[in-house]
């Protein structure tokens, strides 16, 4: 049994840390939070760059208000959201589609060649990526230039940009196994940081502490740090994510165990990006949240949110996933801004000036995420999350986004990971 007086070290004060730190502080632990940044919140980042607007440059959603423990989070936060619905998204077609006859996007068609697609994957005797089983039902050049880019819209609005993972790399397989909560999703006009700080109030984090190895013997830990500090305690919750995991970032010694190990190469690290910009007024359409272009070029910013709708903001945000994003993180400033507002022109007219400011994510270089959430690539499946999320030894727990087998890429999953291993420390 767990001794209330034993000491824990949590490594990452993103929610999964935040949360498993507060339930074992409640608990009576001596609990102490090393974080490698100058902030809390990892991949919940509400940026104050525009002081007079809150940005949130990771998570913005609550995706699927009811039942959700993020919402019971937010409620005791006292932080208000306000909802969206992806479903009444507004359409808009690129001049080049327009031309040769586009007027819709032709969901319901691309949908069932995609299901056929995935039926017949799933019957092979082993796991091939997504793109590979679209290949098999229409190989490349066989559908005309419009419906080929209403299935590439298709892939990449319904699955590319919610999992960040490119159709060549998401497992037909396992690509959507996990459960979602139902009811609207919440948006935080003032930013989804106040949760994060609303769990870390009172409790030990340390920033700028970046780890660099865990070692773990039969009865402690020793957790050194890359200015060469060590901290020991009874248990260390490991929550860096899976990304910074991949990257060898952190030694184990000894070796995390074999499966541990086959997983965190198994499992893919996506990518999602967004690109806010900031008008003087809204010049778009500002009775819809989301606006979709129907483009030629796979997911060459064809998703758009307005914060219009919201108390008449003018800022659009621009998402860029997988592929596309890759490209796009390695683009300077100026060069993303111009791609993106040519498509906002399309979009909504010559008319539309250029922003007064933006701000641009870019997840896969940042040193302590190295990608913006984890999704099954071809040969993972859930079972590797649960191995990921198995305790080593009763000394190590891991809790993050990529341990949750079923709400993974996710704030409420990384949530319930980290009172996952608070509760399996108080249970040893
Ligand atoms: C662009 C984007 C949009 C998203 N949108 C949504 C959304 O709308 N809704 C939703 O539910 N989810 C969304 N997500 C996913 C969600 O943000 C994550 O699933 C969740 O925040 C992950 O929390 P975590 O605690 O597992 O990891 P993190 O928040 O990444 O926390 C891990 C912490 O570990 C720290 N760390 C890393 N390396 C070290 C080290 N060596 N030493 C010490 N500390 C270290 C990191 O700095 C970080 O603070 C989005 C993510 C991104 C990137």
């Amino acid at each position: 049994m767990a001794r209330r007086s034993e000491r824990v070290v949590v490594i990452g004060a993103g929610i999964a840390g935040l949360a498993a730190a507060d339930m074992l502080v409640r608990a009576g632990f001596q609990v102490t939070v090393l974080e490698a940044r100058d902030r809390i919140g990892g991949r919940i980042h509400t940026s104050l760059a525009w002081p007079d607007l809150p940005m949130d440059l990771g998570a913005s959603w609550i995706h699927g208000l009811e039942g959700n423990p993020a919402t019971a989070l937010a409620r005791d936060a006292g932080a208000s959201w306000v909802t969206s619905s992806y479903g009444s998204a507004r359409l808009t077609i690129a001049p080049e589609l327009a031309a040769l006859g586009a007027r819709d996007a032709g969901a319901g068609g691309a949908e069932r060649l995609f299901e056929q697609a995935l039926e017949r994957a799933r019957e092979l005797e082993g796991d091939i990526s997504v793109q590979a089983a679209l290949d098999a039902v229409a190989p490349p050049g066989s559908l005309d230039p419009v419906r080929q880019a209403q299935f590439d819209h298709y892939v990449n609005g319904t699955y590319e940009q919610e999992y960040a993972g490119s159709a060549s790399a998401l497992s037909a397989w396992h690509l959507d196994d996990g459960a979602a909560f139902g009811g609207e999703d919440g948006f935080f006009p003032q930013g989804y940081g106040q949760l994060t700080a609303h769990l870390a109030r009172g409790l030990d984090v340390r920033l700028g502490q970046v780890v660099r190895a865990v070692r773990w013997r039969r009865s402690t830990v020793r957790v050194e740090l890359a200015d060469g500090a060590v901290v020991e305690a009874e248990h260390v919750v490991v929550t860096v994510p899976l990304g910074v995991l991949k990257a060898g970032a952190i030694a184990f010694d000894p070796p995390l165990p074999a499966a541990r190990q086959q997983a965190i190469s198994r499992l893919g690290m996506g990518l999602l990006n967004k690109l806010c910009l900031r008008f003087d007024r809204v010049l778009w359409p500002a009775d819809a949240d989301w606006h979709e272009h129907l483009t030629a070029t796979k997911g060459d910013w064809s998703q758009w949110f307005s914060l219009g709708k919201v108390d008449a903001t003018p800022v659009l945000v621009a998402f860029t996933a997988a592929d596309h994003a890759e490209t796009v993180e390695r683009m300077d400033d100026a060069a993303i801004v111009a791609a993106a507002m040519a498509r906002a022109r399309e979009m909504w007219g010559a008319g539309v000036p250029d922003p007064l400011a933006w701000q641009i994510t870019r997840w896969r270089s940042d040193p302590f995420a190295r990608g913006s959430y984890s999704f099954h690539a071809v040969g993972s499946s859930p079972a590797d999350r649960r191995a990921l999320g198995t305790p080593v030894d009763g000394r190590l727990f891991f809790a993050g986004e990529a341990t949750s087998a079923d709400y993974y890429a996710t704030v409420h999953g990384a949530l319930i990971s980290g009172r996952r291993a608070a509760a399996q420390i108080m249970s040893i």
